[in-house]
């Protein structure tokens, strides 16, 4: 398979790499662990040596690092690119899928391009532009409504154009849009868990597609908003307990799913004798039934289940319905609803907004805001049962969005009295992951409640509001649409991009 891409040329001699790459970092203020990081790059990929300096580390995932580099142009002009250097364990199909869909989707329409690729061995290296981008945290409080307007408009023209080549991309947030506030440029990036539906004009994505590749091919690990180190954006540490997990996927996740789960993981451990999936579930029992469904007790054939049950893509705030409750055939209308939780923080000054270790919080969650009586019943169209013991009403958006920015100044006082671990500024609480499904609504809806509870007078003078006083109607129907529970009726992009909230923008 060749990965190198368009122009350059993959083949240079290596020239004394270490004396050079010793030469490009002399002026550096970076972390011992950094450089070394960049040594090794530079040793793992001999021909990057000629052609760029590489200057720091701007993100670290589970499964690539991004650097920034520049390379020195015949004018004498240095250009900086980022450089993304895939984790080596990565299945070849999907980095080329990842690949092409940067060279057929990509350069356009606010989607990142790519520029080069260099290989050697197992070690890939995808050369893009550099795209200097603020942190969305630090800047989410600051935003003008109009700035949030246009972001919107923004990722909505880059899902259009992915999503006309049939591209899922399946981890939409906003570490993966990347934002110059300054130069209002905006690049979707991070195609690594991207899929197609099965009519995708990105021909290698027909070959990840499949559910049996989706965990060999797939990363067996789940990303996460928490669990990433980006070094432009908040990080902390998070850790899952497994336990819970366990329990609460055993009290409400339903026959169905399960069967399926129990295929997957067939499926995976077949490609672990294949040498494919290093680090797929091992040492799981993979072919058992369980009969605790729908009971209050948990079988032993749950307790011993492995963690990954069955790796999803993407990050558990963001994940639509049809993805929590494990829905066999997914489209593009996941990554709609993925902006609309996006456009929820934008609005509601909360990022992220669920704040879900695992699945089923992250349902509960999502019904504190839509009503469980309207999730369960989108998951029946889906053909999903969702069992659910306490009934949540729907809330409306604006008057959430608005107690939770703070126009409404109790829930806000109260909220930064909090002490705050690492940044903390979900909408909703994290010790919910600990209690079981009826618990986690409780504790949401009082949350939620104590927010509402405000006295109403708002001390912000208007000279600061940034338009948030005005905000109108349509931005809260276009919300509403974007997280419709039914991935049927959900807002394509092509259709948000025409809803009346952008009727003053060119498309
Ligand atoms: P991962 O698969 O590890 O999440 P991404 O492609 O999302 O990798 O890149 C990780 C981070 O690196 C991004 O969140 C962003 O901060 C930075 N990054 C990626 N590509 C670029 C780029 N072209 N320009 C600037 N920064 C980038
Ligand atoms: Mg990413
Ligand atoms: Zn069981």
């Amino acid at each position: 398979m060749e990965l190198e891409s368009k122009s350059h040329c993959d083949e240079q001699h290596p020239h004394q790499a270490e004396d050079t790459s010793r030469k490009h970092m002399q002026n550096s203020k970076l972390s011992a662990g950094i450089k070394k990081d960049i040594e090794k790059l530079y040793e793992a990929v001999p021909q990057l040596v000629n052609v760029f300096k590489i200057k720091e580390k701007i993100g670290e995932g589970t499964f690539s690092s991004v650097y920034l580099a520049t390379a020195q142009l015949q004018t004498g002009c240095e250009e900086k690119m980022a450089l993304k250097h895939l984790i080596p364990t990565s299945h070849p199909l999907r980095i080329a899928a990842e690949l092409q869909c940067l060279t057929v989707a990509g350069g356009q329409d606010n989607v990142m391009g790519v520029k080069y690729c260099f290989r050697k061995n197992d070690h890939v290296v995808i050369v893009m532009p550099y795209l200097e981008h603020e942190s969305f945290l630090d800047i989410l409080n600051s935003l003008s409504f109009e700035e949030v307007k246009e972001y919107m408009f923004n990722l909505f023209k880059a899902l259009r154009r992915i999503h006309h080549f049939g591209i899922v991309h399946r981890d939409v947030k906003p570490s993966n849009f990347l934002y110059n506030r300054r130069l209002k440029q905006y690049a979707l990036v991070d195609f690594g868990l991207a899929q197609g539906i099965p009519d995708t004009k990105i021909e290698l994505l027909k070959t990840v597609h499949s559910e049996g590749q989706q965990d060999s091919v797939h990363h067996s690990a789940q990303r996460s908003v928490f669990g990433e180190r980006n070094f432009n954006i908040y990080c902390s540490t998070y850790q899952e307990n497994s336990n819970t997990k366990l329990i609460r996927q055993s009290k409400m996740i339903d026959l169905s799913s399960r069967k399926l789960v129990t295929k997957k993981k067939i499926t995976s451990t077949k490609a672990v004798s294949n040498g494919v999936g290093r680090k797929a579930a091992s040492g799981c029992p993979s072919n058992l039934t369980c009969d605790c469904y729908a009971t209050d007790r948990v079988c032993s054939v749950c307790l011993s289940r492995c963690q990954q049950v069955a790796p999803r893509a993407g990050t558990p705030g963001f994940r639509a319905p049809e993805v929590l409750t494990k829905c066999p055939t997914q489209t593009t209308a996941i990554d709609m609803w993925s902006a609309g939780i996006v456009f929820l923080s934008l609005l509601s000054g909360r990022y992220p907004f669920y704040k879900a270790s695992d699945d089923l919080t992250a349902l509960a969650q999502i019904m504190t805001v839509r009503g469980s009586r309207e999730t369960i019943q989108a998951a029946k169209t889906f053909g999903k049962s969702v069992l659910c013991t306490q009934v949540v009403p729907a809330q409306n958006l604006r008057t959430l969005c608005e107690k939770l920015r703070g126009t409404n100044s109790s829930c806000n006082r109260s909220q930064g009295d909090m002490p705050s671990k690492s940044g903390d500024d979900s909408a909703l609480p994290v010790e919910v992951d600990k209690q079981c499904a009826p618990e986690t609504l409780r504790k949401e809806i009082q949350h939620l409640k104590s927010c509402q509870e405000g006295d109403g007078a708002s001390e912000i003078k208007a000279t600061d509001m940034k338009g948030w006083d005005q905000v109108p109607d349509e931005a809260y129907d276009l919300l509403d649409k974007l997280l419709d529970l039914n991935p049927a009726t959900r807002i394509t992009a092509k259709d948000a991009l025409l809803h009346p909230f952008f009727k003053d923008m060119s498309v």
